[in-house]
């Protein structure tokens, strides 16, 4: 189909015409992040860590969604990363918008984009963003509670009201049932209290957990919606509305879970529990964030001091230790938040990525010291020496990569970690007085 190749479909190609124009790198023939790196790195005063942003790989994403869950309406998630060209991106595409505040519900508003294409999903909202969302037409929003329904009555009567239910997050990296979620003992009380009130519930939503590594969750998660649509249906509701939620992985995820297992497992799932049924249309949306993005985004870091670490004085060192300018309280804060565990890759200085080279040689002699040259790093030759990658803060907290093997690197060496793209930018501080990353946006679509 043309989705399949989708730099041939023509509405595809004209999301391109919305790229920014700052910022922008797309030299041919060679891959433009590539070509993004070694102009940033070969810059005679190049220090400061930079993001490439491809856009194209968002588009790919999209496609794929569309070609492999097609009964599925994506509503990207815009807390995951609120980058103003990613959101714009996903606009384009014709995705919907799964908004956590008023300032989100704001920037997706502000982009001239209908409020039917969003879901204001947070199940416990302040008033004052209660009110913002009535007052802009925002009507479709999620509530997991009983004080949530009686703000609603009050604030916004004619909300359309999605029961936000407690799955199984056990397998799942971020365990979001701690906090949200009815379980399926108290889901009927809801029902009957919203009919009460007069709340127009119109379906069910859940979220199996972000870094969800087992599929299987998926369809448990189904099979209790189905529960609570049958609750519904008895009390007089007319569901029309299936939310499955996040938890979808990024391309490129080491944990073994993908988007086709998911895929696989969630539309088995959804035709055994909600088969198609033109007397009772259902509409099912998802509110992927990760999925979109992780892959999209690289991070290149530069190595601003070492330390050698040594037995004694006498001997070579043992190990060292690579200070560089992101860390923990900037971008890398997703490996405390998000649990994320990030690979360092090399950039030769000439710019050329070095991949696998931890896991290419079997030399993992310690006691060589020798500086490593870009070729030798090229051949895979260079000794590996065990490293640990720290952050620019002063505080200790601040450790990116506590134990690895790299070749020897010096002040001035640069490092890529790829998939940096979800929960990463969107919570980084300025703590210390050491900026955010900038982002230097390029396309790979089509090429
Ligand atoms: N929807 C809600 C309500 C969330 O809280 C989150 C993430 O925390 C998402 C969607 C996006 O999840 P993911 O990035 O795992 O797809």
């Amino acid at each position: 189909t043309a989705l399949q190749t989708p730099s041939k479909n023509h509405h595809y190609k004209s999301v391109l015409r919305h790229f920014p124009q700052d910022h922008v790198v797309t030299a041919a023939p060679e891959p433009p992040i590539q070509d993004i790196v070694r102009m940033r790195v070969a810059a005679e005063d190049a220090e400061d860590a930079f993001f490439i942003a491809d856009l194209g790989e968002i588009i790919c994403q999209f496609a794929q969604w569309k070609r492999l869950l097609p009964r599925v309406e994506p509503f990207y998630a815009v807390k995951c990363n609120p980058d103003p060209h990613v959101v714009s991106t996903m606009a384009e595409l014709g995705s919907g918008f799964d908004c956590a505040s008023k300032a989100e519900i704001r920037q997706i508003l502000d982009l001239g984009i209908s409020p039917e294409r969003i879901i204001y999903a947070h199940p416990c909202k302040p008033l004052s963003h209660l009110r913002f969302a009535a007052s802009n037409n925002v009507n479709l929003m999620t509530f997991d509670n009983a004080d949530e329904l009686h703000k609603m009555h009050r604030l916004y009567p004619d909300a359309h009201a999605v029961l936000r239910i407690l799955t199984d997050d056990s397998k799942s990296l971020c365990k979001l049932g701690l906090k949200f979620g009815a379980s399926l003992d108290v889901t009927n009380h809801l029902l009957e209290t919203a009919r009460d009130l007069g709340v127009n519930v119109v379906g069910v939503s859940f979220h199996v957990g972000s870094g969800c590594l087992d599929e299987n969750a998926f369809a448990d998660a189904v099979a209790r919606a189905r529960h609570v649509f049958d609750q519904g249906t008895k009390l007089g509701f007319n569901f029309t509305l299936l939310d499955v939620g996040g938890g979808f992985p990024g391309a490129n995820e080491r944990s073994g879970v993908t988007f086709d297992k998911v895929v696989r497992v969630l539309g088995a799932a959804l035709d055994h529990y909600f088969p198609d049924d033109p007397d009772r249309p259902l509409r099912i949306i998802a509110e992927p964030g990760r999925y979109f993005v992780a892959s999209a985004f690289s991070l290149a870091v530069n190595i601003i001091a070492r330390r050698a670490v040594s037995v004694n004085a006498a001997e070579p060192p043992s190990a060292f230790m690579y200070y560089v300018n992101d860390g923990v309280y900037g971008s890398f804060n997703c490996t405390l938040f998000d649990h994320q565990v990030v690979y360092p890759e090399l950039i030769t200085r000439k710019g050329e990525f070095v991949m696998d080279l931890q896991q290419g040689s079997s030399d993992n002699d310690s006691s060589s010291s020798s500086s490593s040259s870009d070729g030798d790093m090229h051949n895979n030759k260079v000794s590996l020496h065990e490293c640990s990658i720290w952050g620019p803060t002063c505080d200790s907290m601040d450790c990116i990569v506590s134990k690895t093997v790299l070749p020897e690197l010096n002040v001035g060496d640069w490092l890529l970690f790829r998939n940096m793209g979800a929960y990463t930018l969107c919570a980084a501080s300025q703590f210390n007085g050491f900026k955010k990353s900038s982002i230097f946006y390029t396309n790979t679509f089509g090429i």
